[in-house]
This record gives C-alpha cells, structure tokens and sequence, in this order.
C-alpha cells in the first residue's frame, strides 16, 4: 500500500527544536513546566532564522520550527520569522508550537507557514485530561480542526502505551484520525522520563507501535508518516522498521548541537551529539541501506496535494 500509494521517496525534514520553555504541564513530559531540573533554552529569532537557512542549505525541502508552549515567541516575532525565512529560501515551514489563539494561527499562515503538526495525544476525553492538566480534548480538537480551516497541511498523532490506554483507546484514536482527516500522522511509544510523575509507569510496546504504523498506512494510503525518533531511540533499527511498515518520513534534527541535549521530552534521545551535517548524512544511508530513495522538493502529502487539486489551487 505504501509502494501504491507514496512510492519509495522518503522525505526530510529538517528538525529545529528552539525552545524547550513551556508553559504547559503535560504528566508525561520532561519539559513540563514544573521539571525544575531541565536547562532551558531557546533560541533567538536570529538563530532560529539562520538556523533555518543552514537547513536549506544542507538541501532540505522542509524546515520543522519546534518548540514547548513559549509564549516569548509572540504572534507577531514568529509570523516576521515565518516571512524572513520564506523570503530568504524556497523552504515550506512547518509549525510545531503546540496550543494558540486562532488569531496566531492564522497570522502565521498568511505569513508563508505551509504546515501544522499539533497531536491529539489521545482520543480518550477522560485519559486526556488526567494527562494534561488545565488543557482538554475538545480545545485539542478544536485546534486542530481550526487550523484545517485555515488551509494548513494538518498532522496528528498519538502516543502508544500510555498508563489507562486501553486497545480500545487505540482503536479510537484511529477513528479519531481517520475522522479529522489529517495529512500526515505521528505516532510514537511512550517513553517514561525521569523528573516526571509517570517516571516509574513501563513505557510502551515498540512491536505494538509498527504494527499501528502500518495500521495507520492502510487506513490514510495517502497521508504522510513519519518514522519518528522515539521509535530510533527503543531499537537501534527503529526508524527503518517503522518505514518497512508503511511510514515514508524522517525528521533528521539541524538544532545547533549544544542545545539538543536539553531538548530532553523523553530520556535517552538519539541524535543529541551529531552536527547537523552528520545527522543528514547519517540518514541518506540508512535510506539507501534499505533500498528507498530520499524525497526531492517539499514532500507535501499526497492527501494535501490532492485536496488542493480539487478545490482548483494547483494548476
Ligand atoms: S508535551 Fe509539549 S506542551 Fe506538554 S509539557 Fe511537553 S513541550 Fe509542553
């Protein structure tokens, strides 16, 4: 079905984390507000810009603008940076900033931002609000269906063995996914983090990860899926059994390297020590070990790219 439908091209993304300061507290998390043993950091608007210009420059398509719930990073400062960076490169940008105002959302948008990745977590209303205080299922939703309106390329995504997830859950996170309709779609194990109140909780099930992957592939043939880093981090392999199983993403990080290692969501992050150069490289081979190709242009998904078709947007 992956052949079928997105053929062998796996697409990069360039990774830029640039601020681990949120305002949020998701149980789950080592960046949660309340983990006074993390450093933070964040990048200043002309880091991020440069940092984003290296990545164009190493030829990725994409750019991944990453961080916790900063709201230091008004609007308005990451609207002008969208406009700089789209000025400056043919780069589409990805936003990953997690819960803002529609009024943000679209601000960035008629600034050049192309893409959206904001996951539901979790279809369980009940499990959801145990797990992130303060915050609830429906605005999660409401956010993502907000950013759909406003013509974003839209990803979601769930974490796989949370503690209170059931095999239904999961069943109702597909639904939920296949329900949005989102474009691209990242799932990924849970990984217990120390300094968090679910560090003693089992982390989840790697096989059982692959097998939703490829789930995930049949359900939305043409969405993208990304191997994600947390599968890399459980199995040496991992990001290539994750794309034997139907995924045709990798996110490889260009964050300046003294910075990754305080990007610590879950422990023992893969990829922390590398430059950004090395990271590129390191990826083209493990495409090429398994007989795919590395993705040309933006990689848009074919979802996306269809729905424009229809509605007359591309010529
Ligand atoms: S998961 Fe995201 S929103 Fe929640 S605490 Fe971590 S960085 Fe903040």
């Amino acid at each position: 079905m992956r052949a079928d439908y997105v053929g062998e091209a796996i697409h990069l993304r360039g990774l830029v984390e640039f601020s681990n300061y949120c305002r949020c507290n998701c149980l789950y998390c080592g960046l949660r507000r309340e983990n006074k043993a993390v450093s933070r950091y964040r990048l200043q608007p002309e880091e991020l810009v440069r940092t984003a210009l290296f990545a164009a420059e190493l030829g990725y398509g994409t750019v991944v603008l990453q961080s916790g719930e900063d709201l230091f990073y008004t609007g308005e400062l990451l609207a002008q940076i969208i406009k700089e960076i789209k000025a400056k490169t043919n780069l589409a940008i990805t936003l990953s900033v997690g819960e803002r105002t529609e009024e943000e959302y679209a601000l960035w948008r008629q600034a050049g931002a192309d893409r959206y990745l904001i996951r539901h977590e979790t279809a369980d209303p009940a499990l959801y609000a145990a797990l992130h205080p303060q915050r609830t299922q429906r605005e999660r939703v409401g956010c993502l269906q907000t950013l759909r309106a406003l013509g974003y390329e839209v990803g979601s995504g769930f974490m796989v063995g949370l503690p209170g997830q059931s095999a239904e859950t999961l069943a109702s996170d597909l639904s939920l996914l296949r329900e949005l309709d989102v474009d691209m779609v990242g799932i990924g194990p849970f990984i217990p983090s120390p300094s968090t109140p679910l560090a003693e909780e089992s982390g989840g099930s790697f096989e059982r990860t692959v097998n939703l992957v490829a789930l995930l592939r049949l359900m939305l043939p043409e969405a993208n899926i990304p191997a994600t880093t947390a599968m890399g981090t459980l199995r040496p392999n991992g990001r290539e059994i994750a794309l034997a199983a139907g995924a045709n993403v990798m996110m490889p990080n260009v964050t300046p390297t003294r910075y990754r290692p305080l990007y610590e969501i879950y422990p023992g992050k893969i990829c922390t020590g590398e430059e950004a150069g090395e990271c590129r490289l390191c990826i083209e081979g493990r495409i090429k070990s398994i007989g795919r190709t590395v993705g040309q242009g933006q990689g848009e998904s074919l979802k996306y790219r269809k729905r424009n078709a229809a509605a007359g947007k591309y010529a």
